[in-house]
């Protein structure tokens, strides 16, 4: 039975419609179950997870050598202070990627690329990150998201068309964002059609935010378009995923960057689509599937992203203990105060944590399990949180000089804030976990209470009827007994079985399988003290959702060190360490939030979130920056100073012009050149011919 089918009685219309958005959005669930959703059964899928995933010698060769070669250039020549400071990855930088392999290694090699998989390319981005976010962000948004979609869904004319150029010479871009659509991204604006005579389609709308979108040869849009229901034969409104590229006559570029906290090389866009003709050829998957395609690829930025705070987290904690060791105040070095020592073991061990779940995720895309949509959302919150609080931890204990720009520091904790607002804010994320972790329990819960409660809205007769039929129908107390006397009498199922081969971590195992049956039980309770009002207490969603990411992060560490202490094939022996403390910090956390499901300040919460929204409305907009599209008040706030800010015209007017001489709807001459790179007083470009290179700030040859 699926949620929106439910009789939701306390839930408002907006919040139903919301959840059933969602549903349409996420499609029917896997055949299988994943390991996050069977956290919330209470169960442990030892097969999932042990033993922890490893790559295959030759490829883990191949990575190596490739990240030996990435790093002595990170380490050497990348110039990430100066793409801070400039506010710009320069051209001939990304060309070094390109020549490396790196921007198409997941590329397979018959289309040009390396054919490396996922835990290869996260490693790669794992050590961009360390150098350089600004840099591991934009060959996240060209990889993972921009042409991700053809490598997972494109037709084998598209993957030939599009794919040696996305691996070897030009940018992609990923267009799901729009000034209406945020976080809600089934709320697309724009729109595509067929043309009467069935020839292309007709795209137009505008997209935000879309990373390299003034830079790239190729763009991934999403765009509503009426579909037939083969189910119900009638017409619906789905999303469509369409290829563009910049040569389309339509395509208006009216913003090529914004200036931003962090990773501030990074360029996104604004498009303006007016009429573009889209060949019928550069349809993504099927029609009305693009919200699939949008949310499969994102499920490869959600690592990727995770694998660049990695990174990031990895060098703070290491510049920062080095400087602990070596900075002396009250006639010792700072290190050897405990409140400084707690930081340092919390940031190493948080570092194990975050590479445990990374790695555990990476190799589950890479076995091409199934179910993964809840695992990698797990990953993304708990890697952007956890690696968050890795950093600001090293920025702290580096005192004033950690804030000082030239320390670099200060440059990784604001490229990194970012991460948890991007691929899906984690406030989105936590309730998804919840939501979609524990629907099928939840669904089943509620298919019991149906079947055996009162029912208002029914009469006495049919009331009775139907409680009496069910109360004999073994199928329907087989499940309904065990729940009751869970709860009404606290009782609980049995534990799961945590299987490990190292009898050191026979007791680790066992704090396991009582946190998973803990997940299952207060899973159930909540649903009782809440029934249907559960959909809209997001608070203690989160709690839920938390702590069923904290066991999974507990669940790949175990796992990890099971393989480092029986073969050695990974690890170390001062993870140990980190791993024993890793455990105690996240069982820590979990307990807490089981404790915050009964004994919590959610109550004087909503009396604070209404004082201030009141004061809100007492203050005038025009005091205050109000989203440019707001239904109730776009227009009335304060005016947004852009002549104070700086502005970007078309800089990279060279490699736009690369990227149209490359893209294949140019090289077969199928649309005239029609890409117009405009705004913030930069000249219009209407010919790749009147573009001219610019001239890279450094030129690596010299
Ligand atoms: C640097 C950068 C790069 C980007 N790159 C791309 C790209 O390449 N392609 C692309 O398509 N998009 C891109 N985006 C857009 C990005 O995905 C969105 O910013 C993100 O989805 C959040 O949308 P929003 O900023 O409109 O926030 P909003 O939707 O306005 O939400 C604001 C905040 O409200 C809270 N919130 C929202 N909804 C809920 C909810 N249901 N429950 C509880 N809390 C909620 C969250 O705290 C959220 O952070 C990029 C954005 C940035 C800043």
């Amino acid at each position: 039975m699926a949620i929106d089918t439910l009789k939701l009685k306390n839930v408002s219309a907006e919040d139903q419609k919301m959840i059933r958005d969602i549903e349409v959005m996420i499609g029917p669930e896997p055949t299988t179950m994943g390991f996050a959703k069977n956290l919330f059964w209470g169960r442990f899928r030892n097969d999932l997870v042990a033993p922890y995933p490893m790559v295959d010698k030759t490829e883990s060769e191949k990575c190596d050598a490739l990240v030996a070669e990435l790093e002595e250039y990170l380490k050497n020549e990348h110039p990430s202070i100066e793409i801070d400071r400039d506010e710009e990855i320069p051209e001939w930088a990304i060309r070094r990627l390109f020549d490396m392999g790196v921007m198409g290694m997941t590329v397979p090699v018959e289309y040009g690329g390396l054919g490396l998989g996922i835990s290869s390319y996260n490693r790669v981005l794992e050590k961009i990150g360390s150098y350089c976010g600004s840099t591991s962000v934009m060959v996240s948004a060209h990889q993972s998201i921009g042409c991700k979609a053809i490598m997972l869904f494109g037709s084998e004319e598209q993957k030939k068309r599009f794919l040696p150029g996305v691996a070897r010479e030009y940018l992609s871009a990923f267009c799901l964002s729009e000034p209406q659509v945020g976080s809600d991204a089934a709320g697309q604006e724009t729109r595509c059609k067929l043309s009467e005579d069935g020839s292309h389609y007709i795209l137009n709308g505008e997209k935000k935010w879309s990373t390299s979108g003034a830079l790239s040869g190729m763009y991934t849009v999403m765009a509503k378009q009426m579909v037939v229901d083969p189910k119900t034969g009638k017409e619906k409104e789905k999303v469509t995923a369409l290829i563009c590229t910049p040569d389309m006559p339509g395509i208006e570029i009216f913003e090529s960057n914004r200036s931003k906290a962090g990773i501030r090389g990074t360029w996104q866009a604004r498009l303006r689509f007016t009429d573009v003709k889209i060949p019928l050829e550069n349809l993504l998957h099927k029609e009305g599937r693009g919200l699939h395609v949008a949310l499969t690829c994102l499920n490869f930025g959600r690592c990727t992203l995770s694998a660049g705070i990695t990174g990031a987290a990895k060098r703070a904690a290491d510049q920062a203990t080095k400087w602990v060791q070596t900075r002396y105040q009250f006639q010792r070095p700072l290190a050897d105060f405990e409140l400084v020592q707690q930081r340092i073991a919390r940031m190493y061990s948080n570092i194990y944590a975050m590479d445990a779940v990374l790695y555990m995720m990476t190799g589950m895309l890479d076995r091409g399990d199934e179910d993964i949509m809840v695992e990698t959302a797990m990953t993304k919150v708990f890697c952007s949180q956890i690696g968050w609080e890795v950093i600001d931890d090293a920025l702290e204990i580096m005192g004033g000089e950690g804030y000082m720009t030239e320390n670099e520091l200060e440059r990784l904790w604001r490229d990194n804030r970012i991460h948890r607002i991007v691929e899906g804010s984690n406030e989105v994320m936590q309730p998804f976990i919840f939501g979609y972790g524990g629907k099928q329990l939840a669904e089943q819960m509620i298919s019991i209470r149906e079947a055996l409660s009162w029912d208002t809205d029914e009469s006495f007769g049919s009331n009775v009827s139907r409680m009496l039929g069910n109360a004999f129908r073994p199928t329907v107390m087989k499940r309904a007994i065990p729940l009751a006397m869970e709860l009404f009498m606290g009782y609980r199922p049995s534990a799961p079985r945590v299987k490990v081969n190292h009898p050191s971590l026979a007791p680790h195992a066992k704090r396991i399988e009582k946190l998973v049956q803990g997940q299952a039980h207060w899973f159930k309770m909540a649903s009782k003290w809440y029934r249907e009002e559960i959909v809209v207490r997001q608070v203690v969603q989160a709690r839920l959702g938390d702590t069923a990411s904290f066991l999974f992060a507990m669940s790949t560490m175990l796992t990890r060190m099971d393989r480092t202490l029986t073969d050695g094939s990974i690890g170390a022996a001062e993870d140990r360490a980190y791993f024993e403390h890793a455990f105690d910090l996240l069982e820590h956390r979990i307990n807490v939030l089981f404790t915050e499901l009964k004994d919590n300040p959610d109550k004087s919460m909503a009396a604070a979130a209404k004082a201030g929204r009141d004061r809100s409305d007492s203050l005038p907009n025009n005091d205050f920056y109000i989203h440019e599209s707001s239904p109730s008040a776009a227009g009335t706030g304060k005016t947004v100073r852009t002549d104070l800010v700086k502005q970007f015209p078309a800089m990279k007017q060279g490699f736009i012009k690369d990227a149209i001489a490359q893209t294949p709807g140019k090289a077969q001459n199928t649309v005239a050149t029609g890409a117009t790179v405009a705004g913030d007083g930069a000249p219009n470009v209407t010919s790749a011919d009147d573009l001219s290179l610019s001239t890279p700030d450094v030129d690596p040859a010299s």
